[in-house]
């Protein structure tokens, strides 16, 4: 059997941190056993779905390296697709429905919202659980009133149990008494998600279903629907929660909710990838693990069944070790639109060539991108370098003298670069019997605008010689 994953997303907003989390595991149990992952977009709500919610999803899941196997569809329109749109199958909807209705494991119920209503008021007052309670399940059709378009709902089983093995959760059971004849079909044609689910995992071949525990008590109402069309009932595996810091459900309030505020943040797919298999899912004490070794390890046993918490530390020091693994260059070209954003324009190919070079002496000290880029972006200032407080407070007229004495001595440099401006700076504090402090310092100030920074020769020898002039005469 070729195992067949898929990732279901609702395109109502952006791509939910946890949702990637759900889309890494279809896509790791997929590749580990050589199956298919596929994308459906769950559009069926049309007041709810967006297209710019639709291109937010696959940009996110494009981002984070998390392809899949179904690209070619074409809607209506005549327009291309790459993913499978379940509105698209409204009409299959209807007609699973229907069958539904011929094999007699589904009905027309005519109750008018009024009815339902006052049902429920019913059940209200006297103490009984809100359901429906299948007054059109055994009603001949000849009684069925003029005028009301008909829903149709699921003939469910009313005793016995329904048992769902979950791949993660074990083995949960709920009483069939506890079930009602839920709606499949709206009286205006249009299937309830409930529905839609089920016709599209069985259209789509979908032999396991990896979703988040939020769907867990929607598993035995789908399991019905299955059991009453006779079809194979997938694996299910319900993943659980992602907690805040603080233990809450993780949501806005904790302050990166979207795939897209990671990205925005500097942090690297590969990086994002790794720390989210970790939200529940274990592989011994493993922390960093590859892309090539989780897909080589990941199972549905892995996964733990409490909630993980999310660690923004943690993923800080593992987004660290995946920028120190990224080669310069391609960690320069990763970090440029950060520092053009911040100057305001793209860097030049010198420029981005000056990055890399900086890159041995910035990745060690980075766990984003961003915060290259804020270390980096001294090196490209090419008018006056802002100059933080203490960068300004450090200049005393003592430390502007010693780099006036300096300016001259450098200009005579035969070669310049980052040695021979160390050893003129030593050569320099040592004859004036200076620390080499009261010499760096004010160099750092002048070159970087800051008091903190890489290296300060390497520094220098990066800029060049006349950058370093310039600096240097500026203040
Ligand atoms: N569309 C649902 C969601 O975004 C997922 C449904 C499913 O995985 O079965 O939560």
């Amino acid at each position: 059997m070729q195992v067949v994953t898929r990732f279901a997303p609702s395109p109502t907003g952006f791509l939910h941190i946890g949702g990637a989390r759900t889309a890494l595991f279809c896509w790791l149990f997929a590749k580990h056993h050589g199956g298919k992952n596929l994308l459906r977009i769950e559009d069926t709500d049309r007041a709810r779905s967006t297209p710019e919610s639709i291109e937010t999803i696959l940009d996110g899941l494009t981002w984070l390296g998390l392809d899949w196997d179904n690209k070619d569809y074409s809607d209506e329109k005549g327009g291309g697709r790459n993913y499978y749109s379940q509105y698209e199958q409204r009409e299959r909807h209807a007609e699973v429905a229907r069958a539904m209705i011929e094999n007699g494991t589904a009905y027309y119920c005519y109750c008018s919202p009024q009815e339902l209503d006052a049902m429920r008021t019913d059940q209200k007052a006297k103490g009984l659980p809100q359901r429906y309670d299948g007054r059109w399940r055994d009603r001949p059709a000849n009684e069925a009133p003029q005028g009301i378009d008909p829903v149709i709902r699921l003939k469910a089983p009313q005793t016995g149990e329904t048992t769902v093995v979950d791949a993660v959760m074990g083995s949960i059971t709920v009483q069939n008494s506890q079930l009602d004849d839920m709606v499949l079909l709206r009286a205006d044609g249009t299937p309830t998600y409930m529905h839609a689910v089920v016709v599209d995992d069985h259209d789509m071949g979908i032999t396991h279903v990896i979703r988040g525990d939020d769907h867990m008590t929607n598993t035995f109402r789908q399991v019905q629907i299955y059991k009453a069309m006779g079809w194979d009932i997938p694996v299910f595996a319900h993943l659980p929660m992602i907690l805040g810091p603080d233990g809450a459900k993780l949501s806005k309030r904790h302050g990166a909710p979207a795939v897209s505020d990671y990205r925005e943040r500097g942090y690297l797919p590969e990086a994002v990838r790794n720390y989210l298999l970790r939200l529940c899912w274990s592989h011994g004490d493993d922390e960093i693990i590859s892309t090539t070794q989780a897909i080589e390890w990941f199972d549905l046993g892995g996964i733990g069944k409490s909630p993980a918490r999310f660690d923004f530390a943690k993923l800080g020091s593992v987004n660290a070790h995946y920028i120190k693994e990224t080669p310069d260059a391609a960690l320069a070209k990763l970090a440029e639109p950060f520092i053009a954003k911040t100057l305001g324009h793209p860097l030049s190919l010198a420029q981005l060539d000056l990055l890399a070079r900086a890159m041995p002496d910035l990745k060690p000290r980075a766990q984003t991108l961003v915060e290259i880029a804020e270390m980096a972006v001294f090196y490209f200032h090419t008018g006056p370098l802002p100059m933080d407080e203490k960068a300004a407070k450090l200049l005393t007229p003592e430390a502007r003298a010693v780099l006036a004495d300096l300016a001259p001595r450098i200009e005579n440099l035969a070669g310049f670069n980052a040695e021979a401006m160390e050893l003129l700076a030593r050569a320099y504090a040592e004859e004036k019997a200076l620390k080499l402090g009261v010499v760096a310092q004010p160099l750092r100030a002048a070159l970087t605008g800051s008091t903190i920074s890489p290296p300060i020769f390497g520094v220098a020898g990066l800029l060049g010689k006349d950058e370093t002039l310039r600096r240097m005469r500026a203040v």
